[in-house]
């Protein structure tokens, strides 16, 4: 965990403070997904205080390996984080996603939570690890990406028949 006291720029209206931060987490933690850090930048942070707010703003990149949503081999996803936003300390935050979580704790900011809510938000509604993904086979799970298993999956499917009833034609 990644924290910054904010209290000391609450405590002094003209304060402006430059934070440049590791983000310490190895792995995204969701409620029903994780994924390994392939890489991450360092988070520079600018904090100003404005109007009894707090301006956050700063930026980061972080990769993650998200699963290929067919055959499940990770896939890079490159995420840029650029955070502007404003925070009230000791105020709870509301409205967050389910995978969301506060990252302010009295005058305490979560670095951790602060990015990995960013990323929550950018995660992409699907994940192939190419356009073409061959996926798994059904019968014996082998990724058919790396060539054919030899099972008998297209039988079940009436379209896939009608298919190779037309190779079987062809080649006839
Ligand atoms: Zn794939
Ligand atoms: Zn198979």
């Amino acid at each position: 965990m990644m924290n910054i006291n904010l209290s000391e720029i609450l405590s002094n209206p003209s304060a402006i403070k430059n934070f440049t931060v590791e983000p310490s987490f190895e792995v995204l933690e969701l409620k029903r997904n994780s994924y390994p850090v392939a890489y991450k930048e360092p988070f520079v942070l600018n904090v100003q205080k404005e109007a009894g707010k707090i301006h956050l703003k700063g930026n980061t990149v972080i990769d993650l390996f998200i699963p290929c949503d067919r055959c499940l081999t990770d896939v890079r996803n490159h995420f840029e984080i650029d955070i502007d936003c404003f925070v009230v300390p000791n105020k709870e935050s509301d409205g967050l996603e389910d995978d969301e979580q506060s990252f302010m704790d009295g005058c305490i900011l979560d670095v951790d939570k602060l990015i990995s809510n960013e990323i929550v938000v950018a995660l992409p509604t699907k994940v192939l690890c190419k356009e073409d993904c061959k996926g798994l086979c059904p019968i014996c799970g082998s990724n058919l990406n790396h060539g054919d298993c030899g099972c008998d999956r297209h039988v079940a499917d009436p379209r896939m028949a009608a298919i190779q009833d037309i190779f079987k034609n062809f080649n006839s």
